[in-house]
C-alpha cells in the first residue's frame, strides 16, 4: 500500500502507527494531537508519544496555538497547538533520465517543491558512460545541498525491477545495470531506481490528484505507462506493466526500432510525431496527424480501460502535441469502444516536464518515511 488509511495492531504497529501519523499531517496540515487521534483512530497516548518522537526526529514541527473562534473564546484551558510536518527538514535528490539529450535532476523538499535543479548532457553516451554521467549529476546535486538529504530517487526509461536494477533500457544500452545498488554504494545514501513512467504515477498520486484506479501514459522518446490499481502500483510478473509502446495497432504501419511494424510507437513517440509534424503545410494536415495518433492511442486503451474499469486516464509528455486534436480523437475512441468510456476521464497531466523529477522524489518518500 501507497497510503497507510488504518492502524494495525501490534507487531508493526509502531513503524505503522508513525507512518500513519505522518500520513495524516501531510494530506491534511494543520492538525492538533487531538485532531490527528480523531483522524487515525489512534488513542491520544499514542499520538503525543509518536508526536514527540516525530519533533525529536525534525519531521513535526509545532506550529503555534490554534486561533480560537470567537464563540469558543469563553472556553476553558489551552488552546490546542498546532503540528505540521517540517518540509523543510530533509532534501530529496530526484532524476530524471527520460530526456533525449540530457539527464535532468533536482533538490526537492519533502512537499515535492524542486528548490534547486542541474542537468548533465549526454552527448550520445550509452552503457558505463551513460552511468557516468549519472553519477556526475547526483556528485554535482549533493554539492548543492543545505539539509540532510533523505534519498535518492531515479526514474529509468525500460524495464526496471523492484531491486532498481534496469533489465533492459535500449536506448542506453542498459542491459541488468544494477544502478540503484550501484549509487547507494557510491553515496552511502537510500536509493530507489523505477520505470520513469511508473514514477511518474507516483508523483500524480502524491502532487497531482490521481483517483485510486489510473493509468498514466507517458509520450517522450518512446510511449509507456504506468498503473495504479485500487491505490497500489501495479507492476506486473516481469516488472513490465504497462509497456504499451510495443503493442501493434497495424501490422501494415511503419517500421519499429523493435523489429515489428505499426507499433503504438511509430504514432505516437515524440520523434515521430515531430516527423510527422514538420512534413505538414496547413493547420488541417497538422490536426489530422494528431487525430490520427489519437486515435491509435484510445486502440490501444480501449481494452485496457474495458478490462480494468478504470477511473482515469492522464496522458503526459511534450507540451503541444496534447492540443485538442489528439486528446479529444482519443476520448472518441474510448467512447466508441467501451461501455465505461462515457465516465472515464482523460486529462493531460498539469505536473508538466517535472512530473519524473517529483514522482522519483516520491517514491524516496514512501519508501523512507512511509507516506505519499
Ligand atoms: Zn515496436
Amino acid at each position: 500500500m501507497l497510503r497507510p488509511s488504518a492502524k494495525v495492531l501490534p507487531e508493526h504497529a509502531r513503524v505503522h502507527n508513525r507512518a500513519l501519523v505522518l500520513q495524516t499531517l501531510y494530506r491534511s496540515g494543520r492538525q492538533s494531537r487531538a485532531d490527528v487521534a480523531r483522524g487515525t483512530g489512534l488513542t491520544r497516548v499514542t499520538v503525543s508519544d509518536l508526536v514527540a518522537e516525530l519533533m525529536a526526529d525534525g519531521l513535526v514541527v509545532e506550529l503555534g496555538p490554534r486561533e480560537a473562534a470567537p464563540s469558543e473564546s469563553v472556553q476553558r484551558g489551552k488552546p490546542a497547538i498546532l503540528l505540521d510536518i517540517d518540509r523543510a527538514a530533509f532534501h530529496i535528490l530526484g532524476v530524471d533520465l527520460g530526456g533525449d539529450s540530457a539527464f535532468r535532476g533536482a533538490l526537492l523538499d519533502l512537499g515535492g517543491r524542486i528548490l534547486h535543479s542541474s542537468e548533465v548532457a549526454l552527448e550520445h553516451a550509452t552503457g558505463a558512460a551513460a552511468v557516468d554521467r549519472v553519477v556526475d549529476l547526483v556528485e554535482r546535486l549533493i554539492e548543492q545541498a543545505t539539509t540532510p538529504i533523505l534519498g535518492i530517487g531515479v526514474g529509468s526509461p525500460g524495464v526496471v525491477d523492484d531491486s532498481g536494477t534496469v533489465l533492459s533500457a535500449p536506448n542506453l544500452s542498459w542491459s541488468d545495470e544494477a544502478l540503484q545498488t550501484r549509487l547507494s554504494e557510491r553515496f552511502g545514501l537510500p536509493v530507489v531506481v523505477m520505470n520513469d513512467a511508473n514514477a511518474a504515477v507516483l508523483a500524480e498520486h502524491s502532487f497531482g490528484d490521481a483517483a485510486a484506479d489510473m493509468m498514466l501514459v507517458k509520450v517522450g522518446h518512446g510511449v509507456g505507462s504506468g498503473l495504479l490499481l485500487g491505490g497500489v502500483q501495479f507492476f506486473g510478473s516481469h516488472s513490465a506493466a504497462g509497456e504499451i509502446g510495443h503493442v501493434v495497432v497495424d501490422p501494415s504501419g511503419e517500421a519499429c526500432g523493435c523489429g515489428r511494424s505499426g507499433c503504438l510507437e511509430t504514432w505516437l513517440a515524440a520523434p515521430r510525431l515531430a516527423a510527422r509534424l514538420k512534413a505538414t503545410t496547413t493547420s488541417g494536415a497538422r490536426d489530422a496527424v494528431l487525430h490520427d495518433a489519437g486515435h491509435r492511442l484510445g486502440v490501444v486503451l480501449a481494452p485496457i480501460a474495458g478490462a480494468l474499469d478504470l477511473a482515469e486516464i492522464v496522458l503526459s509528455g511534450p507540451v503541444g502535441y496534447f492540443g485538442d486534436a489528439l486528446v479529444a480523437a482519443t476520448a472518441h475512441t474510448l467512447a466508441e469502444r467501451t461501455i465505461t468510456g462515457a465516465g472515464l476521464a482523460l486529462r493531460v497531466s498539469e505536473l508538466g516536464d517535472d512530473i519524473v523529477l517529483r514522482g522519483a522524489a516520491a517514491a524516496v518518500l514512501s519508501k523512507q518515511l512511509g507516506f505519499s
